[in-house]
């Protein structure tokens, strides 16, 4: 089989490669249909992410049926549909009974990184009856895609953590594919106000199209300015933080209302001044997380009732055998306003 493996900072390759096979009864084999590069697989090319090694077949989104399964699962069948989440979980450890996926003491975020991912024709699923979800019949396979990570991490770590609630000001930072998750599932709960913030015009055209309020683009003005005018000087009562550097934090912490949540998403390469002389005493609750996808399943249900659109994120679509062209593509997000670029396998 083909697959897009990992060599190092800025080398990669499309190659082939053995196909996966069933190492544990838990195990599937899932042939790919659709799969999606993530923002973390830019932060692995550049190096940033030590625990991927040379070899490494990258990728932890997709979609696709059932080849093969081990003996012990019970939940899928040869040629079932599946959506692949980004977390694999064994169920049973201590962190996973506490719905704590993301940091399951023998899955969490190992696709992509600590074993091969979904950017190739087979992956290999470990704990597959917890870690695959069944695809609902007839849904839209662009949108099921974003639901692998994209969006239970807008709503678990930004919405859920951000604690939005009817009728409040919310502020996203950062409106990139996580930050418009954030904003989509943001509008559940039917907040006042979704203030989006980012420095691209383009991107905040396309929150504006999925129903933020307000878009302040912080290079051209002054976003703590805009964000206190836009809330009669308060600030907002949950502050999201999706894009993962200190100038973005440290805005967050300046827009906050008292009483108010700061939700960080961003993955950070460095460290963030807390500016406690201000907030010590504003009431303030800050949370940081990874996805653990324990909202997989009701985004299934929204999806299929039509309450959600996932696939507004997508951008581009490229056969899988052009995957080096398509992260050219995603890499280069100003030029060629990517957002999502869905591979078909
Ligand atoms: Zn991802
Ligand atoms: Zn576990």
């Amino acid at each position: 089989m083909k697959a897009l493996v990992y060599h190092g900072p800025g080398k990669q390759s499309w190659e082939e490669k053995e196909r996966p096979k069933i190492q544990e009864e838990t195990d599937a084999i899932v042939k790919i249909t659709k799969t999606t590069i993530c923002g973390t697989d830019l932060h692995i090319m550049k190096g940033d992410v030590s625990t991927v090694v040379d070899g490494r077949t990258l990728g932890h989104e997709g979609i696709g049926t059932i080849e093969e399964t081990g003996k012990a699962v019970k939940n899928f069948r040869k040629g079932e549909k599946v959506l692949i989440s980004c977390i694999t979980s064994c169920g049973t450890c201590d962190y996973c009974k506490r719905g704590m996926y993301s940091h399951c003491e023998y899955g969490g975020w190992v696709l992509g990184n600590l074993i091969d991912g979904t950017q190739a024709e087979y992956v290999r699923i470990p704990f597959a009856d917890t870690s695959l979800y069944h695809a609902p019949a007839g849904a839209n396979e662009d949108a099921l895609v974003m639901l692998s990570d994209v969006f239970p991490t807008g709503f678990e770590c930004g919405v859920l953590n951000g604690a939005v609630k009817p009728g409040d000001n919310v502020a996203i930072v950062g409106a990139g594919p996580i930050g418009l998750a954030a904003l989509l599932t943001a509008r559940f709960y039917s907040p006042a106000s979704i203030i989006m913030i980012d420095v691209d015009d383009e991107r905040l055209k396309k929150a504006r199209s999925l129903g933020a309020t307000r878009v302040v683009n912080s290079v051209k003005e002054d976003a703590e300015a805009r964000v206190k005018e836009m809330t009669e000087g308060r600030g907002v009562d949950t502050a999201i933080e999706a894009v993962g550097i200190p100038r973005t934090f440290e805005l967050c912490e300046s827009i906050v209302a008292p009483g108010g949540h700061i939700a960080n998403i961003g993955v950070f390469g460095e460290k963030v001044d807390l500016h406690m002389e201000r907030l010590w005493a504003q009431n303030i609750t800050i949370t940081t997380r990874l996805v653990d996808t324990v909202t997989t399943p009701m985004l299934l249900k929204s999806l299929e009732a039509g309450n959600l659109h996932p696939e507004a994120l997508v951008t581009h679509h490229y056969q899988l055998g052009e995957i080096l062209k398509a992260y050219d593509t995603f890499s280069h997000a100003k030029e060629t306003k990517a957002l999502k670029v869905v591979l078909d396998g």
